[in-house]
């Protein structure tokens, strides 16, 4: 029997783009090569980011450029070989940067964070997942004053769009984090988001209330959709039977337009790539809020494993072997930061984010396939932004007027 709809991939995106349907009456089944929220979406910093209304824009003055392709700062880096294949959307992402291009773009990408919280709060409710968060808030950590001063005032401008702050000066950080043993100046405490110990853990709790609601789930090779003769979608599981829909969902995370350019549809997605590593926390040390060495680029949070490093950009292609060398660098940095013990595992994981030139997610129906629609391309924020896309996304398929408007990302729109 043919399901109302397919979600391809259970990430955070797709895992909840189907608890949004499945609540609107949708029969809905899953499908993933792994089990629900393991790539993207397990390694992650676990941050709700509701203050993460501006989204990373390309640097365009000339210093940070030179410094960038000089391929030493620890928050991005790049593999030169990666460059010719990536000259042509990272050039888009520049020219998307201009402060006149830019402007329309955060807009609308704050009217999707303004959605983060509330959405993750209906489903932290109802799949019983609340033990899996984290102190409230993060902390944005500053060296200089300099950047510390010029951190508050942008942090009072994002008042008017509803993200709140306090801002610490050197003695109420060592007051907050007492475990911080290097000179700082002061932080940004981002009082809004939540912060999550084990993402992926989150994932399979949205999962498992998915599926406790009777949605089927099915492992298997997403490349293998294809059209059904009566007009709806169909893929093979992993013992070869055929699961059909009569609509099917793309968020396949940094993976997706692999498939949907089988169909045509060729959206100029681009990787970061990022890592992590846990490390052991010392007794009597460790600290309570995720914290951002803004001057250095790395996060630090306190999760259940240990404390997980998270690094800044890489770009290369998504397939090239690791290269942890951001990771290995700022290790060191965070050492003088905070204690740390021995490391978890042995290797890092690697994982890649899913970015668009304009910095937004692709969200609605595939262009010149009926039946197809896709949720992808969330970038830096695609854990935060899952739920909110899942609620966008069932309203346009059930025809239902739209929270927010949603031309921003269209997946037909010039990237
Ligand atoms: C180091 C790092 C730190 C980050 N920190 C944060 C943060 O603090 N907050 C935040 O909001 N975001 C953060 N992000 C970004 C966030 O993790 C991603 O935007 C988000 O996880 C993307 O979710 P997704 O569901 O689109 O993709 P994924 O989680 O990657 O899900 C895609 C799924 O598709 C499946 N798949 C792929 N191809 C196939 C196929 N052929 N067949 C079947 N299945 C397939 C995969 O197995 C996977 O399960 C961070 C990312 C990184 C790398």
């Amino acid at each position: 029997m043919a399901h109302d709809v397919l979600v391809l991939g259970a990430g955070m995106v797709g895992v909840s783009c189907a608890l949004h349907l499945q609540q609107r009456g949708y029969d809905v089944a899953l499908l993933d090569r792994r089990e629900p929220g393991e790539e993207t979406s397990y390694g992650n910093a676990g941050i709700i980011q509701r203050e993460a209304v501006h989204p990373y824009a390309f640097p365009r003055d000339i210093k940070t450029l030179l410094s960038v392709a000089g391929n030493r700062r620890l928050d991005v880096r790049y593999h030169p070989r990666a460059i010719p294949a990536l000259a042509s959307p990272l050039l888009r992402y520049y020219a998307r940067s201009a402060p006149r291009a830019y402007a329309p773009i955060a807009a609308a990408y704050a009217s999707l964070i303004a959605l983060s919280i509330d959405t993750h709060e209906a489903l932290l409710d109802a799949a019983n997942a609340r033990h899996l968060l984290g102190e409230r808030g993060w902390l944005m950590l500053f060296r200089s004053d300099k950047q510390r001063d010029a951190a508050f005032v942008e942090a009072d401008n994002l008042l008017a769009l509803g993200v709140n702050h306090r801002k610490l000066d050197a003695a109420q950080l060592r007051a907050t984090e007492p475990a911080l043993r290097a000179e700082l100046s002061g932080a940004v405490y981002w009082s809004d988001p939540l912060t999550v110990r084990d993402p992926g853990a989150l994932v399979k709790a949205y999962a498992a209330l998915l599926f406790a609601r009777g949605a089927a789930w099915h492992q298997g090779n997403a490349q293998t959709l294809r059209q059904t003769t009566e007009g709806g979608w169909q893929v093979d599981n992993q013992h070869g039977e055929a699961v059909k829909a009569r609509q099917v969902v793309v968020a396949l995370g940094p993976w997706s337009p692999q498939l949907t350019g089988d169909f045509g549809y060729r959206p100029p997605l681009f990787v970061k790539r990022g890592y992590h590593q846990h490390f052991q926390p010392v007794a009597g040390a460790t600290p309570r809020h995720w914290m951002l060495d803004e001057e250095r680029g790395y996060l630090v949070a306190p999760m259940a494993r240990g404390l997980r490093i998270t690094t800044g950009a890489e770009l290369a292609h998504i397939d090239a072997p690791a290269t942890p060398h951001q990771l290995r660098a700022v290790e060191q940095v965070a050492r003088q930061l905070l204690p740390l013990g021995e490391a978890v595992e042995a290797e890092p994981w690697k994982g890649a984010r899913p970015c668009m030139p304009d910095m937004k997610p692709v969200i609605g129906a595939v262009p010149g396939q009926r039946g197809m629609w896709c949720a992808f391309g969330h970038g830096h924020q695609g854990f935060t932004l899952g739920p909110a896309t899942g609620m966008l996304l069932a309203e346009m398929m059930h025809g239902e007027r739209s929270s927010i408007a949603m031309e921003p990302f269209s997946p037909a729109r010039r990237f």
